[in-house]
C-alpha cells in the first residue's frame, strides 16, 4: 500500500452510501481510485454514522485525508450539510455533515448521488467537455442530474432535478414517490419487468423464456432478465426493451425542450444494455424534440466511469470545496477535464487562484 504523503494535490475520500453497502474510496486528483474499503450499511443513524467513521479511519491510516465527500441517495438541503430524507436510509432532517466532521476532525460536504456522478463524469469522464449535460442514472428508478453552465444544478432548496418523477401518463403506473404515471414508471429496470408482465398478459402464448419463468415465480423477474431475454431475441423482452427505448427518447425530449443540453449521459444499472435501447431512443429522441430538424441535438451517451462515478465525484467536491480544487468550463468553453489534469500537475496554490471555484458554496 503507497502512502501518499508529500503528495502536491490533496487526497480526498469519496463515499458511496447505498441502501446495501457503503463504499468509501481514496481518490486523487485526477480522479483515479487508490484504496477502497467496503462494508454493509447499517440500519440505525447512529450505526451508520460508526460505520461511516470506521471506513475513513481505516482509510486515513494509509494515506493522509485532507477531507470526505458522500454521495447520498436522497434529498440533501441546499447547504449541503444535511441530509433531508432518504428513503433507503436512516437519516432524516439529520446534519450528517457536522457530526461526521466532529467525529473525523475533517471537512466533509454532502451530495446527491447522482450530482456525484455527473460532476466525476464531468471533470474525468463521458461529459468532459460539455457545458450544458444531463446524467440520468437508470436502475430500479431514475436519478437525474443537470450540469448548466459547468456547474451542478441544485435548485433553491437542493433539490432538483427529480426528473423521475415528472408524470408523463395522468393516472397512469402507481410510483413509490405516492404519484401516479412517473416517467421511471416507464423507464427503468423496474419498468421494464412491469411492461414484459403486461405483455405476457396479453398474450401469454408469444414468449418461450419469459412465459415458462413468469408463470413458475412471477416474483423472479428482474430488469437484468429482460434485457437477457432480449439479448437471445425473446419477442416479449424485445417488445418490453422497445418501449423502454420510447420512453427514453420521449422523456428525454422533454428534458431537452426545457434545458437544451448537449449532452445526455446514461448511466445506472439499465445502462450496461445499452446496445439494446440507446439507437432507438436516439431515433425517438429526435422525433419527439421540438423542432429537431432546426436545431443541433445534444449527444446521447452512457457513461464512462460506471458505478464508481458518484464516489469519485463526491471526492472531487470535496477537494473542490477545499478551495484546491480545478477550474470548471471556462468562459471560452475549455475542455474542464483537459485542465483539471493539467492543474493537478501544477502547485495547489496555483490551482486555486487559476480560475473560479467548482463548487457554488
Ligand atoms: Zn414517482
Amino acid at each position: 500500500m503507497t502512502t501518499r504523503i508529500g503528495r502536491e494535490r490533496p487526497l480526498t475520500v469519496g463515499i458511496d452510501v447505498g441502501g446495501t453497502n457503503i463504499r468509501a474510496s481514496v481518490v486523487d486528483g485526477a480522479g483515479e481510485v487508490l484504496d477502497t474499503v467496503q462494508a454493509p450499511t447499517p440500519h440505525s443513524e447512529h450505526a451508520l454514522e460508526d460505520g461511516l467513521e470506521r471506513a475513513v479511519r481505516e482509510l486515513c491510516g494509509r494515506h493522509r485525508i485532507d477531507a470526505v465527500g458522500l454521495a447520498v441517495a436522497g434529498f440533501v438541503d441546499e447547504t449541503r450539510t444535511s441530509v433531508r430524507f432518504a428513503p433507503h436510509l436512516p437519516w432524516q432532517d439529520s446534519p450528517v455533515a457536522s457530526r461526521l466532521s466532529e467525529r473525523l476532525g475533517l471537512p466533509v460536504i454532502l451530495e446527491h448521488d447522482a450530482n456525484a456522478a455527473m460532476w466525476a463524469e464531468y471533470r474525468f469522464g463521458a461529459a468532459a467537455g460539455t457545458h450544458n449535460g444531463v446524467l440520468v442514472a437508470i436502475g430500479t428508478g431514475i436519478g437525474a442530474a443537470l450540469l448548466v453552465g459547468g456547474e451542478l444544478y441544485r435548485g433553491s432548496f437542493g433539490v432538483a432535478p427529480e426528473l423521475g418523477h415528472l408524470q408523463v401518463v395522468p393516472n397512469g403506473r402507481a410510483c413509490p414517490c405516492g404519484k401516479r404515471g412517473c416517467w421511471e414508471r416507464y423507464c427503468s429496470g423496474t419498468a421494464l419487468v412491469e411492461t414484459a408482465i403486461e405483455i405476457l398478459a396479453t398474450d401469454p402464448t408469444r414468449s418461450t423464456i419469459l412465459a415458462r419463468e413468469v408463470s413458475r415465480d412471477p416474483g423472479s423477474l428482474t430488469g437484468r432478465r429482460v434485457a437477457g431475454a432480449a439479448q437471445d431475441r425473446d419477442p416479449v423482452a424485445l417488445d418490453a426493451l422497445a418501449d423502454f427505448a420510447r420512453w427514453l427518447g420521449l422523456g428525454l425530449a422533454f428534458v431537452s425542450d426545457i434545458f437544451d443540453p448537449d449532452l445526455v449521459v446514461v448511466a445506472g444499472g439499465v445502462s450496461s444494455s445499452a446496445p439494446l435501447f440507446l439507437d432507438e431512443a436516439r431515433e425517438h429522441y429526435a422525433a419527439s424534440i421540438t423542432g429537431a430538424r432546426h436545431r443541433p441535438l445534444a449527444r446521447i451517451r452512457t457513461t464512462q466511469l460506471g458505478e464508481g462515478a458518484g464516489m469519485i465525484g463526491a471526492a472531487e467536491l470535496a477537494r473542490t470545496a477545499l478551495g484546491t480544487g480545478p477550474p470548471t468550463v471556462g468562459a471560452d468553453g475549455a475542455d474542464a477535464s483537459a485542465a483539471g489534469r493539467e492543474s493537478a500537475r501544477s502547485s495547489t496554490r496555483e490551482t486555486a487562484s487559476g480560475g473560479r471555484a467548482g463548487a457554488r458554496r
